[in-house]
């Protein structure tokens, strides 16, 4: 069963994780409920049990395996250079299942203990997200209603949703939160109309006085969840009760999404989390690393190894705590300090990853699709604004995102001079102080080429 229940571990830990940290794991027993594991440190086992624990026993249970406690046993197997005679160190854990935030176990899903506001590091890129979420964290007259968090991949929206709800639930533990992601509204919806309880459904969503929906990208396209969830939220609306909402894309995107839900979206508040920069990216590093240290004082990394990492490592803050977790997975096995050669080495594939550049071929291609212009006029001498435009863009794009000097891009646009180049630079940059259009043309293309 436990090779079954790698397998599929793979895929729902991501490669990386599993890799690191199930690969290493060495079955002992299953017996009375329990899974034995072998593992080399405490700090492995009790990684392992806290990151993974909730998933491993879904996944046995899944199998239909009678496992309900995991037990990771220090194993003095490999000839530790760092903890010579120690005797093998026994601990169980059981995971924490994340609690319920609201009595109600049927509604949300569990909040993660270690989103919080505290846990988050804010920096220019998520300031405003950040600061509307903790104004409706304070709940008090309805503020902003609907907040719509938006923005990529592993930029921080479920971690301040979870942050508002926690928030929330301290100031006034009367509060009936409910935190959920559009998938799983959708699951809800489904079963309730299987089963026929549509009343209780109706009845249950309504009566809640904070909703939170994750992910709500996810229902475009599905009709009668994109309805139902409409209703609900004009009932809830209409009650005053708060609803935030979070999406990979600004409401206005969403492919799918019906009109009067798309409008009813935008009458809030629309926040979007930025890309992170080099700042907030080393930030987050060194809030990590401190949070680690405080459990596992033997972690050594220097300063210069975060700087290469918040250099090197795309904007994804993910990626880059998947860097950071094989890194003091390292620093535990080795037991010294962690130095830049040992950081490029193992993490060789997630660097290269997160390499890959941006091809002056990608801007082009990418502008011309955007703005629905033929790479020829792109590349032709003419210049109505119509044109004009979309070219300097894709100038400005490239200085934003290659290496290429001035004359290098005016080389591969029609063989322009330099000083147009420079000109297009400038003019972007103007513009998008200006033009709000232009600022969002310019975001969602650094976006859509920088994924
Ligand atoms: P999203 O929902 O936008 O895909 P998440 O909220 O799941 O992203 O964030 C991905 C990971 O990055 C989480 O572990 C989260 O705690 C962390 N993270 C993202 N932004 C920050 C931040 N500003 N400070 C600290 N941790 C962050
Ligand atoms: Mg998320």
């Amino acid at each position: 069963t436990w090779g079954q229940a790698r397998e599929t571990l793979q895929t729902t830990i991501g490669k990386n994780n599993y890799q690191t940290w199930i690969e290493p794991l060495t079955f002992v027993s299953c017996e009375g409920g329990v899974a034995e594991f072998g593992v080399q440190t405490s700090f492995q086992g009790d990684w392992v049990s806290r990151n993974f624990g909730d998933e491993i026993l879904r996944q046995f249970d899944k199998l239909g395996a009678p496992v309900d406690r995991l037990k990771f046993s220090v194993q003095a197997k490999r000839p530790a250079a760092a903890q010579p005679d120690q005797a093998p160190e026994r601990f169980t854990a059981k995971p924490s299942r994340s609690y319920q935030i609201t009595d109600d176990s049927v509604l949300g899903a569990p909040l993660d203990k270690r989103f919080t506001f505290d846990s988050f590091v804010v920096g220019k890129p998520n300031e405003l997200a950040h600061a509307a979420a903790r104004r409706v964290a304070e709940g008090g007259p309805v503020s902003f209603n609907p907040l719509f968090l938006y923005g990529g991949v592993g930029l921080g929206k479920t971690h301040l949703m979870h942050a508002i709800a926690w928030e929330l639930q301290k100031r006034s533990p009367e509060l009936k939160v409910v935190y959920l992601s559009a998938e799983q509204f959708m699951y809800r919806f489904i079963q309730a109309l299987r089963d026929k309880q549509m009343m209780d459904f109706k009845s249950l969503f309504r009566s809640v006085d904070v909703l939170m929906v994750d992910d709500v990208q996810f229902i475009a396209g599905k009709d009668s969840t994109q309805d139902e969830f409409f209703h609900t939220f004009n009932a809830l609306i209409d009650q005053q009760k708060q609803i935030i909402i979070s999406a990979d894309r600004a409401p206005g995107e969403i492919d799918g999404l019906e009109e009067r839900i798309r409008s009813r979206l935008q009458w809030g508040l629309v926040v979007d989390l930025h890309p992170t920069d080099y700042e907030l990216r080393l930030g987050i590093l060194q809030q990590k690393v401190e949070q680690y240290r405080s459990q596992y004082q033997e972690l050594k990394i220097t300063d210069g190894v975060l700087e290469f990492l918040a250099h090197r490592i795309s904007n994804n803050v993910r990626v880059l705590e998947g860097a950071l977790t094989r890194l003091f997975a390292l620093a535990s096995l080795v037991g010294r300090e962690i130095t830049l050669e040992m950081t490029q080495e193992s993490l060789a594939d997630i660097l290269r990853q997160s390499d890959r550049k941006v091809t002056m071929d990608e801007i082009m291609r990418k502008t011309c699709d955007y703005y629905n212009v033929r790479m020829s006029d792109l590349l032709s001498p003419k210049r109505s604004r119509n044109i004009a435009r979309p070219r300097q863009m894709a100038m400005w794009l490239a200085k934003q995102l290659t290496q290429r000097s001035y004359p290098e891009i005016g080389k591969r646009f029609g063989n322009r001079d330099h000083t147009t180049v420079i000109h297009a630079v400038r003019k972007i940059d103007e513009l998008k102080a200006q033009d709000a259009q232009v600022a969002e043309d310019a975001e969602l293309l650094r976006r859509m080429l920088e994924a």
